[in-house]
């Protein structure tokens, strides 16, 4: 059973069952039934029933919950690491490490922050009036998760939507749904009332389409591909939903002539090879100076090569599989076309010694010589993939960097302060790291510009998302004809 609803595990009504694959191995994890639109209707009724209480709950009733919330997530972080892995393909280490301290962490600053919503001071902002600011949830919330972090993507919709007093529908997506359906058990646990979170394992087209479209529900978030961002961007207008979207990126990676080339080739494979590359802040082009391109390129290509790829217990593997093998199967597509008008410097196949070819596996690949229009530069990959593109000055590396419909994240590696002040004035993105590139922190709001959407996750940021600001006015002086009425009763 593998819907949440109402703070019951039941069976999807769709009665269509899917396998939920480790994509590392092939082997199935669990057999899931996916939810039908009657699920939906359940959940959207649940989240609708339970919101007036759960929204009136005072922020320090849902800080207990979250706090007591953290701890079982701490005493079950063996399981969570172990699931999340079992339905990703990524190495036990990475989810030990990464994904399952992240979402504590990410939970305990929540249940912080939900005592901490803000507003300007209530004040005479007109002699004859006191106005004051009421900072409300919105409702019901619809949320889409994709696969590429399925636990911390749930916490990252889940948290700050409860925590400001909202109540919510998610449906991670349909290859990963595991680790969303034991984190909503998990917060049941933890004393959140029924209906405030409800999961939907179904498929995207059926009811997350009708999620998004659902006249019951207040507000969509969204992660995943632009594509299905644009229809959800549609459906919201039914009712004129608030929306919230997180698309993707494109991700620069900048090396000027003074950095420190060495650190940079590490934050390199670092950043473009974390979570097999489907990371949408992931750096995907490398403009590089032309004074130490072929430095970086050899020192790099060397790098990616010695990456050990391996199944989620192997200790000893850098990276693990994609997340499924559709995807894999896209990802060499896009690089089996590079080779028409690029270089492979490095990877560029499925390896399939050592038992890897039951596996999505794909090496780290390092795409040299493309032209800045072309496919591999201009698209998403989302894998294990770093195309390098020379610039011979800054106004060409800062326009570079900009030559994207995306603008999630980037990064600059220099030892220049102005040239760091500039390039983080210049980059058009959410995000521009100096002399790093991926690191995320709770309290700090994550979100793109452009087409990589539009709204924040974490930090006290995504509450402009997920509340309303009201103005509240009482007047003063308790007459009945009030100075202002001048301007409507000027005759008499
Ligand atoms: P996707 O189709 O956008 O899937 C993301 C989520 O949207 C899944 O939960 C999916 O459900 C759901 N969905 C699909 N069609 C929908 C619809 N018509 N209405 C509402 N929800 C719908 O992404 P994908 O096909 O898995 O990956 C394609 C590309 O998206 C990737 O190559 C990558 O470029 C990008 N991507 C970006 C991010 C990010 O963090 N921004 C994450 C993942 C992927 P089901 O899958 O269950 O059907
Ligand atoms: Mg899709």
């Amino acid at each position: 059973m593998h819907q949440f609803i109402n703070g019951t595990l039941t069976t999807g009504a769709s009665g269509v069952t899917q396998d939920v694959i480790n994509p590392a191995t092939g082997q199935v994890t669990a057999t899931v039934t996916l939810a039908g639109l009657r699920d939906l209707e359940a959940a959207v009724a649940a989240a609708r029933a339970a919101f007036p209480a759960w929204s009136r709950t005072t922020p320090g009733e849902r800080s207990a919950i979250l706090q007591r919330f953290a701890r079982i997530l701490e005493a079950r972080a063996k399981e969570f690491a172990q699931a999340e892995s079992s339905q990703t393909g990524k190495p036990l280490r990475l989810c030990r490490e990464f994904d399952v301290p992240g979402t504590i962490d990410n939970v305990d600053f929540f249940a912080g922050a939900a005592r901490n919503l803000e507003g300007k001071a209530m004040a005479e902002y007109s002699a004859d009036h006191t106005s004051g600011i009421r900072r409300e949830a919105i409702g019901v919330v619809g949320s889409i998760a994709p696969w590429n972090y399925p636990l911390q993507m749930a916490a990252w919709k889940i948290l700050p939507a409860i925590a400001a007093g909202n109540t919510i529908i998610l449906k991670p997506a349909e290859i990963t749904p595991l680790t969303s359906v034991m984190f909503a058990e998990a917060l049941s646990e933890a004393g959140l009332p029924d209906g405030v979170v409800n999961v939907l394992v179904g498929s995207g087209s059926t009811v997350g389409a009708a999620l998004m479209r659902h006249p019951q529900v207040d507000m969509v978030s969204f992660t995943g591909s632009t594509a299905v961002g644009r229809t959800v961007l549609e459906a919201a207008a039914v009712n004129a939903k608030r929306v919230h979207l997180e698309l993707g990126g494109k991700a620069p990676f900048v090396v000027f002539d003074d950095a420190d080339v060495d650190a940079a080739v590490h934050g390199a494979v670092a950043g473009s090879l974390i979570n097999s590359g489907q990371d949408c802040t992931a750096a995907t082009r490398a403009l590089v100076h032309r004074s130490v391109y072929q430095e970086f390129v050899d020192k790099l290509a060397a790098r990616f090569d010695a990456i050990v790829l391996g199944t989620p217990e192997n200790e000893g593997a850098d990276i693990g599989s994609m997340s499924s093998f559709r995807h894999r199967d896209h990802v060499a597509g896009m690089v089996d076309r590079a080779r028409g008008y690029a270089r492979i410097a490095a990877g560029g196949y499925a390896p399939t010694e050592d038992g890897l070819g039951e596996g999505a596996f794909y090496r780290p690949t390092l795409v040299v010589d493309a032209a800045p229009d072309s496919e591999i530069v201009k698209n998403e990959v989302f894998g294990p993939v770093l195309a390098v593109l020379p610039f011979d000055d800054d106004d060409e590396a800062i326009n570079l960097a900009n030559d994207t419909v995306y603008g999630l994240a980037a990064s600059a590696w220099t030892s220049n302060l102005q040239r760091a002040l500039r390039a983080t004035r210049e980059i058009k993105a959410g995000c521009v790291w100096i002399n790093d590139h991926i690191p995320i922190i709770s309290e700090m709001p994550h979100g793109g510009f452009k087409q990589s959407g539009f709204g924040k996750d974490m930090s006290t940021y995504s509450f402009d998302e997920y509340t309303q600001v009201k103005h509240v006015m009482f007047e003063l002086g308790g007459v009945v004809e009030k100075d202002w009425h001048r301007t409507i009763f000027a005759l008499r």
